[in-house]
């Protein structure tokens, strides 16, 4: 199969009109017009085979979340997607492959209106890079380094499933009870709606990734401050709490990552306010925290004890 063969599959299935979009696919540079008075809101994320996701993974969340990992960005920054570019590393030029890619990408893409207007397609060892641009407006842009003493912590939806999916999988729990948390694996759901609810409420945002602990100690040093969790007001799903207990379940909250949540600091009187607009547009959030004086994050159990990451596990303290 040529490499425009497999282009032109990708194209054809990823077809979004948008007028913003002057020159797409097909030449040598795509030609884009920004919305006047908006700021561009611009990142990339790789995605290895066996390193970001597991070897069998299928091929349509593939295309899903590498995609999902990139708005997820434009989410945690307030930003609202547009276009996107993909660079496409393939071990072999497999048809089907790249067909139930493009489902996955596309399927994305058309519920955030996200037109692929470009890319690259190369051989080598299955790998996936995605950038997208997105807007503000002007000087409205969520950022790490806005956290203030005295507000309040929060995340959306819950955390530790992806993480768990992994651990499940490893210790081969019945692909029935595991269903719930790979989805979440699979096809992380970007929360776009809400960062853009936040611009100009949240002091400071990002996106869990790497684990809730490890991108929130990102809020703090950015922003010269301290943070601390209330490991006991961590928000976990149905499926979480049936699969995992105590100190095991606290470790994928704290620590898993890939959740693609958005973690967020607002100043007390706005947080009801806050809450209110996003469960409006059907986005829970969870107050977890709050910042203070001094650095880094740490976390206290529900006697009010320090709760740490020993070796082979969370360890509490007091
Ligand atoms: P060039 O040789 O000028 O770099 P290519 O042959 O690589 O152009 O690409 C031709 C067109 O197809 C360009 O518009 C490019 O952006 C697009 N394209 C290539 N690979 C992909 C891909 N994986 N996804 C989307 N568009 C792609
Ligand atoms: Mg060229």
């Amino acid at each position: 199969m040529a490499e425009f063969d497999l282009i032109e599959r990708i194209r054809s299935r990823c077809e979004i009109a948008r007028n913003d979009v002057r020159l797409g696919i097909g030449d040598d540079a795509a030609i884009l017009a920004p919305p006047p008075g908006h700021e561009l809101v611009v990142c990339t994320d790789t995605l290895v085979a066996g390193v970001h996701f597991p070897l069998d993974t299928p091929a349509e969340a593939i295309g899903w979340k590498a995609l999902a990992v990139n708005l997820s960005d434009l989410a945690a920054m307030g930003a609202t997607p547009a276009w996107a570019l993909l660079a496409l590393t393939l071990p072999e030029a497999d048809a089907d492959f790249v067909d139930r890619f493009a489902s996955g990408f596309a399927a994305l893409a058309a519920q955030h209106h996200v037109a692929l207007v470009g890319g690259d397609t190369t051989s080598g060892p299955l790998t996936i890079t995605v950038t997208v641009h997105g807007f503000v407006p002007p000087g409205q842009a969520l950022r790490r380094d806005g956290a203030r003493v005295g507000d309040q912590v929060f995340v959306t939806g819950t955390l530790g499933d992806a993480a768990a999916a992994l651990v499940a999988r490893r210790r081969h729990t019945p692909a029935s009870q595991r269903e719930a948390l790979d989805v979440r694996l699979d096809r992380p759901e970007p929360r776009l709606a809400c960062g853009a609810a936040l611009r100009g409420q949240a002091t400071a945002c990002i996106d869990v990734s790497d684990g809730l602990l490890a991108d929130l100690r990102h809020v703090a040093a950015r922003s010269g401050v301290g943070i601390e969790i209330d490991a006991a007001a961590l928000p976990a799903s149905p499926a979480l709490l049936g699969a995992f207990d105590g100190d095991e379940r606290l470790a994928l909250q704290l620590g898993g990552g890939d959740d693609y949540e958005l973690a967020f600091t607002a100043a007390p009187a706005l947080a009801g306010d806050l809450l209110r607009d996003l469960a409006r547009i059907g986005c829970g959030a969870t107050r977890i925290g709050r910042v203070v004086d001094g650095e880094g994050v740490q976390a206290f159990d529900a006697t009010g004890a320090a709760v740490t990451l020993a070796r082979g596990g969370w360890e509490h303290f007091a």
